[in-house]
């Protein structure tokens, strides 16, 4: 529905409060219903560059018209919106994600549309997945929208977990843990990666389903409290210390195992053969390891040479 239209930049009658990480399209919108105003107008009124892209318009904001408009300070704004904060850094459209519902009950101005940072999946005070595909994907989300796990405390567990492991090994050890559990849980079931325990998940989750879509965020809603498991062995420095010894690698491929089992995982072993991502994990530790031993202790090789060239110049 379209409303009155905006030309000048001032302070709009009604306020609203930035949501962290909101696209900047999603608080406009929000801005232009609570103040009855057109959302296209608005947006034209605060770019400085329009264009079209496929027959959809694009804009490029300023952060001092959309201050003025909003009424809240630029290091508000910036603080809250992803694009203003990081503006050479390119937001893919496909990974925007709708708030959980149930935070976003006391943000005015209809659904709020956010940037998820990557281990956001679930809203761990609501029990919501929040509708993203998982660790590390970037395929098209088909039937975006959250999820109430709230059956299944085992989801939200993981996420707590997720949480953990970022805030002990860091923001990037914790993604390449989780990408190469997630690329070993691909390897480790049928096609479509599921497991009797994910079909049972689905089944109480979405009761009568028969067959589900890879781009569906339940597929990878049921999937992630076994990844977050594998990943808590791959980035914990006394597996990755046990892996990194020659022959020794098997030790840490035993502990998944145990601890699959132990979550009640009844698919089988998750054993890595030649080309597999478990097998690159190990060898890259060695890798590593080997580069740092190197560096404490360099051959002795260069000295010898120099004690030779010495000798010749004696001579
Ligand atoms: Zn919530």
């Amino acid at each position: 529905m379209s409303g009155r239209t905006v030309t000048a930049l001032r302070r709009l009658p009604i306020t609203l409060t930035p949501v962290t990480r909101e696209t900047i399209r999603s608080f406009l919108r929000r801005l232009a219903t609570v103040n009855h105003l057109d959302e296209e107008d608005l947006a034209d009124t605060v770019a400085v560059e329009r264009w079209t892209s496929v027959a959809v318009a694009k804009r490029r904001f300023d952060v001092g018209n959309l201050a003025a408009v909003a009424g809240h300070s630029i290091e508000t704004l910036t603080r809250a919106l992803p694009e203003l904060a990081e503006p050479q850094k390119k937001f893919s459209e496909h990974r925007v994600i709708q708030a959980c519902p149930r935070c976003g009950r006391r943000h005015r101005g209809g659904t709020v549309l956010i940037h998820p940072v990557p281990h956001q999946h679930v809203c761990v005070r609501h029990s919501i997945w929040l509708g993203t595909l998982g660790p590390d994907s970037s395929s098209w989300i088909q039937h975006p929208g959250p999820i109430d796990v709230s059956p299944l405390p085992e989801i939200r567990a993981a996420q707590r977990r997720h949480h953990r492991l970022v805030r002990r090994h860091g923001a990037a050890a914790a993604k390449s843990a989780v990408s190469t559990a997630a690329d070993t849980w691909e390897r480790s079931n049928n096609s479509d990666g599921l497991g009797l325990t994910q079909w049972e998940r689905i089944r109480v989750l979405r009761p009568g389903t028969t067959s589900i879509s890879q781009h569906d965020p339940l597929a990878f809603a049921v999937c992630y409290p076994e990844i977050i498991m594998m990943a808590g062995v791959l980035a914990s420095p006394y597996w990755q210390a046990v892996a990194a010894e020659p022959f020794a690698d098997r030790a840490a491929f035993t502990e998944i195992n145990r601890r699959l089992r132990e979550g009640g995982e009844r698919f089988g072993n998750v054993w890595p053969t030649k080309r597999h991502p478990l097998t690159y994990w190990a060898e890259g530790l060695r890798l590593d390891r080997q580069r740092r031993d190197y560096a404490q202790n360099p051959p002795s090789w260069p000295r010898a040479s120099a004690a030779r060239t010495g000798s010749a110049v004696a001579l």
